[in-house]
């Protein structure tokens, strides 16, 4: 089974990193405003650094040294299976999988656009399906990481408390 990890990011500024296992290693986006369940709703996903797996278990506070520093909560977790082959749909900037997750479930589409500057902007939507859902914001509705019940703030209060 490969795995797959949403973890938001209180760093310079708040994201989500979307990552699945691919390869040996966690291929990651970062999605400003996070993953929405309404398929007509594309989220901005720039193509980041690939991590290690062993991140795919990490939540707390990084130290100042590492790049990308700040807090981590583990929002979402499971597992992921690509629709035909996962190393060539992105290689060719097109990748429809199906998540089992807490949060994220059923049909998922990543879609690379035009390079933009050295990053690679890319587009997460969700596929229609059952879960599906056009009304509510499952960043906003379900904020609390799937591990430790906290939310980022409460993690950030936390090293501050
Ligand atoms: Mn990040």
């Amino acid at each position: 089974m490969r795995r797959f990890v949403v973890q938001q990011h209180a760093a310079r500024t708040l994201h989500f990193d979307f990552r699945l296992e691919l390869g040996g290693v966690l291929v990651s986006w970062a999605v400003p405003k996070g993953p929405s369940l309404a398929p007509k709703v594309r989220r901005l996903a720039v193509h980041v650094e690939d991590h290690a797996l062993e991140h795919a278990d990490f939540e707390g506070i990084l130290p100042d040294s590492e790049p990308g520093r700040g807090a981590v909560v583990i929002w979402d977790r499971g597992t992921w299976t690509p629709e035909g082959d996962g190393a060539a749909g992105l290689a060719a900037g097109k990748l429809t999988f199906t998540l089992v997750g807490e949060k994220l479930r059923g049909r998922w589409h990543l879609v690379r656009t035009e390079p933009q500057g050295k990053q690679e902007s890319w587009l997460l939507f969700k596929g229609r399906d059952e879960f599906a859902d056009d009304a509510g914001d499952v960043v906003t509705d379900r904020p609390a990481s799937v591990v430790s019940g906290r939310t980022i703030a409460e993690l950030l209060a936390s090293r501050l408390g």
